[in-house]
């Protein structure tokens, strides 16, 4: 099963995909991971890339199908896969719809993670990472048992992303708002949007799409 997470930055979508992956051995496919990666190991699609995120600005959509189309070769035909982070335009929906089609693939949902927008920016602004192992942590929400450790790897290092700032994620929004959400009609369209109530807590959310996977 192929599905889609879709909803504004700080919605969950990639907390939400981890616990799919970790929990039914779906592959989680982050445009956003990778792109990151690609600005670490500061490959050709990084230095293109690694500006327009500091901005908040969307990379090209051939640059971001190119990558999702690699992957998808690497994975066997059974394997499921959860888009993280794309598609986020209509150019990118349509590539995506032909890069199914010639894997013989088929989307069987689009999550649409429904949030407060006013919540999102604290969300963001808060969240950081453990540096080794990646777990997730929260300035409000959700910090360490013992401050400064990592609860799962005892690492001391933490690390925030550089697009996670107040004036980047207000653009981030607005490229939400003016190119990505105007792609749920297309799959409205086809009978596949399920939305889900993404402000509850993290299981609450995980239940919810777990019930429409029928998981
Ligand atoms: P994310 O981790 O999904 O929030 O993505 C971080 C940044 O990577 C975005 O603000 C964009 O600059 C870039 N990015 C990730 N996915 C895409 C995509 N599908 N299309 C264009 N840009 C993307």
């Amino acid at each position: 099963m192929d599905i889609i997470l879709l909803g504004p930055p700080g919605a969950g979508k990639g907390t939400q995909a981890g616990r799919l992956e970790d929990e039914h051995g779906m592959v989680q496919l982050s445009t956003g991971d990778m792109l990151r990666a690609a600005v670490k190991a500061g490959t050709e699609v990084g230095l293109k890339a690694k500006a327009l995120m500091d901005a908040g600005e969307l990379v090209p959509d051939e640059v971001v199908s190119g990558i999702i189309g690699d992957k998808l070769d690497e994975l066997g035909p059974d394997q499921g896969v959860i888009f993280d982070g794309y598609p986020r335009t209509a150019a990118q929906a349509a590539s995506l719809d032909e890069i199914l089609a010639e894997r013989n693939r088929v989307l069987s949902y689009v999550i649409e993670l429904a949030v407060d927008e006013d919540a999102l920016v604290e969300r963001i602004t808060g969240r950081f990472t453990c540096g080794k192992c990646g777990a997730g942590y929260h300035d409000t929400f959700k910090q360490p048992a013992v401050a400064g450790v990592c609860d799962v790897c005892g690492s001391t290092e933490f690390k925030r992303r550089p697009d996670d700032n107040e004036e980047t994620v207000r653009t981030r929004m607005q490229e939400y708002r003016a190119k990505t959400a105007p792609i749920l009609p297309i799959y409205e369209a086809r009978g596949i949007v399920r939305k889900v109530d993404g402000m509850g807590s993290m299981a609450e959310v995980n239940d919810a799409i777990e019930a429409v996977l029928s998981l």
